[in-house]
């Protein structure tokens, strides 16, 4: 039920609701500034469920600071190149050389299992003394005088100087704090990852591939060096737009690729067929702290996963903070108010502008007709080395509002209304 802690007796600093990877870098991040953490998970042991991770560069610059990222490259796929293309007519849209994406942002495009990713924290939570702790359902929070506490399923309380709540898309805390609900997007997502061994066809794992098409797309990229093909499979479901309480089915899935390509069809029947991943977010929320106790990660800022940043946004969560720990360090301690009222001063916009951009970009993915020929044209004619529009996601991690890049302004899609007459005949197939 609890590890055996290293970090001797005293009392605890941080308590940290929730051992995803958002929990466990959160916890390694303050143990690294010498605080006693104790993480409290809900399962009986700590892991991951799923498939793959794109871990972009504002996440893997931060994984090569905590000394991490050897190791995250080393299990891991490190792609040459990500490739976009039609679902419908399988041609390519555009492409990031990756390895050009590395040298711009001084940090690597890497893509990794996710239970591997999980396992690389736990072990070095461990290794920082990290109180590991499972079976601890934590069912309400309350501030005290001098910090926070939080009660458990069975009744026990456990009290910190402050507490990280870090419990995901049903977060306790946040309906504690805001009270609001997950937005249902009512698409869902298949996910299959399996030995590239058992795989009948030549597939490219040097790339990160994603397919779009009318309500649905297709992403398939390696994993372990190779060795796994990872496949993510992505569509609107018509049964959850009726108001079905059974949608997302496998019968859905078969249906909303019967028009694609026939690559994205190859891969379908290689996705897992009997649990699926529905898809909900929520409206930002620009307030995250309350006196001691602050979300962090999916409890914060879950959202629809088409920019690949829900799990890297945890990460950079659990940095910001512990380089404000670092700055608020006073005689006897740490400046808690300080170091919160910072963290909750910068992350919020950023996160707020990276829930409302993946949604747009799944909009954009998802179009059919006119706006997706529209939109193909506008993909095509992107430089292939124009990055601009990554700039502000892919760039440091601001620790200081006035440090957050600016937005990249994207282009209407009735702008190119001219190209379309002159490219429909491509673009329409
Ligand atoms: C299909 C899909 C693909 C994705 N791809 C990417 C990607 O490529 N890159 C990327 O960066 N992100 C991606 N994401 C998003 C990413 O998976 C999440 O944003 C991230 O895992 C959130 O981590 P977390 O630790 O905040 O939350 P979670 O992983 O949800 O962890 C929360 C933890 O808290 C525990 N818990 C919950 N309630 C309690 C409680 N009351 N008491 C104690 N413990 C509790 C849970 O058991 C769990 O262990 C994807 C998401 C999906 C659905």
């Amino acid at each position: 039920m609890s590890e055996p802690s290293s970090s001797g007796a005293g009392t605890v600093h941080v308590l940290v609701v929730g051992g995803g990877i958002g929990g466990l870098s959160a916890a390694y991040a303050l143990a690294r500034q010498g605080l006693r953490v104790r993480v409290l998970e809900q399962a009986s042991e700590f892991g991951e469920v799923g498939a793959g991770l794109q871990i972009a560069p504002n996440g893997t610059r931060i994984l090569h600071e905590y000394g991490l990222l050897d190791e995250v490259k080393a299990n891991g796929v490190l792609p040459a190149s990500m490739v976009m293309r039609d679902a419908v007519d399988g041609t390519e849209l555009t492409r990031l050389d990756l390895r050009d994406l590395a040298r711009r942002y001084g940090a690597p495009y890497v893509v990794i299992h996710r239970s591997d990713l999980h396992a690389i924290f736990l072990r070095a939570c461990r290794d920082l003394g990290v109180d590991l702790r499972t079976e601890q359902r934590v069912t309400s929070y309350e501030n005290t005088a001098n910090g926070a506490r939080v009660t458990l399923a069975d009744g026990r309380v456990e009290e910190a100087e402050v507490v990280v709540a870090a419990d995901g898309l049903h977060s306790v805390a946040r309906q504690w704090l805001v009270r609001d609900e997950p937005v249902n997007s009512a698409y869902v997502a298949y996910r299959g990852a399996i030995p590239i061994a058992e795989v009948d066809r030549e597939v490219n794992l040097d790339e990160v591939s994603v397919h779009i098409g009318p309500r649905c797309h297709f992403v398939r990229y390696g994993l372990r060096g190779g060795e796994i093909l990872n496949q993510v499979a992505v569509f609107e479901s018509p049964k959850a737009l009726a108001g079905d309480e059974n949608w997302g089915t496998p019968d859905e899935l078969d249906a909303a690729f019967l028009a694609t390509c026939d690559e994205v069809q190859a891969g379908i029947p290689l996705m897992w067929r009997d649990r699926w991943w529905r898809m909900f977010d929520r409206d930002p929320i620009m307030t995250w702290v309350d006196g001691r106790i602050a979300l962090l990660g999916d409890a914060a800022h879950p959202p629809l996963q088409y920019l690949a940043q829900g799990a890297v946004m945890a990460i950079e969560d659990g940095w910001v903070l512990a380089q404000h720990v670092a700055r608020s360090r006073q005689t006897g301690g740490v400046d808690w108010d300080g170091a919160l009222s910072a963290y909750q001063n910068v992350r919020p916009e950023h996160c707020r502008r990276v829930v409302f951009t993946a949604r747009s970009w799944g909009k954009l993915w998802h179009l059919d007709g006119l706006p997706r020929r529209q939109r193909n044209v506008i993909l095509r004619a992107r430089d292939a080395d124009d990055m601009s529009f990554i700039d502000w996601l892919y760039g440091p991690t601001a620790l200081v509002p006035g440090d957050e890049p600016p937005m990249f302004e994207p282009i209407p899609l009735d702008s190119v209304g001219i190209e379309l007459s002159q490219t429909s005949s491509r673009s329409s197939r």
